[in-house]
């Protein structure tokens, strides 16, 4: 209870900073992006990791994890366990979900549910984890197999039915399940009511399950043209605010460089890095100051991945973007997940 007052006063110091244009900032981030590692096992038609060539694989050893959740327990309340890469391939998954547990911080696991074992389901439940996200995408197995290469179709829904059977089993509603689907075109075309009615159909206990549909990201233009990624910077028609991401989050690759967004898979704007300076320190060093002051004057030309992306043409409300990071993170683990989905469907989502 005391670490969410501590937080909600965090958000609403964040929002002024931010409003006023502060450069250096009195709030730490409210958000923390560790990517535990940059694998993995399917080669999706739309991800970054599948297209990377830049970057070496690395597995972020558990002491590192350990040290950085060391240096953030005292204000992050959630931590998203990836930027790229699959989480649930670290050999070390359940001994990191418990580091965070134990420290109060809550994991936010997004997967792909290929590797989810009954081991770690088991874990999630002991450690009662809040939510887990499935990215499933496409509600065929045409459409899914497609998409998700690599991926079984029948699998990952029998891996997702066992959670939800150990749930059943030690009669508890934790971690929930959210299945999320992307909407790009290769989705939306075969997209119809009566098929996703009967894809939910194929999860047991499925009205306990939150299955949302999201846009997809172009990754700042950085993902190849194709019919996959149509949506350009200003289609959401929003005027340019400064990124919010830059006054809340801090994105840690699994080389210990800091960026300041997932968007940045590759590691362009480098602001530091966690095996030589501290959180604190990066998160007011001179680079990500530097981005805060361009951003506020909106004279981003100059920075190849803001300069193209849609992150700076948010739907707002009096210059504060709706989704402004770590707002959603309070309500979530405040009330729930679907509560945190109803305010986004009416203020978010278009
Ligand atoms: S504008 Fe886009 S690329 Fe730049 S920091 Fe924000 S999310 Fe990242």
């Amino acid at each position: 209870m005391f670490k969410k007052v501590f937080f909600l006063k965090n958000i609403l110091s964040t929002l002024s900073n931010y409003k006023r244009g502060k450069i250096h900032l009195s709030n730490p981030p409210l958000l923390a992006w560790v990517e535990i590692n940059n694998i993995c096992n399917l080669k999706c038609i739309m991800c970054p990791i599948t297209f990377s060539t830049s970057r070496k694989k690395v597995i972020m050893s558990l002491a590192q994890l350990k040290q950085i959740v060391d240096q953030i327990k005292g204000f992050i309340l959630e931590v998203y366990l990836f930027v790229g890469g699959e989480p649930l391939l670290h050999s070390d998954i359940i001994s990191i979900i418990e580091c965070c547990k134990t420290n109060g911080v809550e994991p936010v696991i997004h997967t792909n549910g290929v590797k989810l074992s009954d081991e770690i389901s088991k874990a999630l439940i002991n450690f009662r984890v809040r939510n887990i996200f499935f990215s499933f995408d496409g509600y065929t197995k045409e459409t899914y197999e497609n998409i998700r290469v690599g991926a079984n179709f029948e699998n990952t829904i029998e891996n997702i039915n066992q959670l939800t059977a150990i749930k059943k089993e030690k009669k508890t509603t934790k971690p929930h399940i959210v299945i999320e689907t992307l909407m790009d075109r290769v989705n939306i075309r075969p997209f119809t009511i009566e098929k996703e009615k009967k894809f939910k159909e194929l999860f047991i206990d499925n009205n306990n399950i939150s299955f949302t549909r999201k846009y997809i990201s172009n990754f700042a233009t950085e993902m190849p043209a194709n019919e996959i990624y149509t949506f350009p910077k200003t289609v959401r028609g929003f005027t340019f605010t400064p990124c919010p991401n830059l006054w809340s989050s801090l994105n840690i690759l699994s080389n210990g460089n800091v960026v300041p967004c997932c968007i940045d898979f590759n590691g362009e704007n480098i602001l530091g890095n966690i095996n030589n300076e501290s959180i604190s320190k990066i998160w007011n060093g001179p680079k990500i100051k530097e981005l805060r002051l361009k951003h506020f004057n909106g004279d981003i030309g100059d920075i190849p991945l803001c300069s193209k992306c849609g992150s700076v043409h948010r739907k707002n409300f009096h210059g504060i973007p709706f989704e402004f990071p770590g707002i959603g993170s309070f309500v979530r683990n405040t009330f729930n997940y679907d509560v945190y989905r109803a305010i986004w469907n009416r203020t978010v989502n278009l």
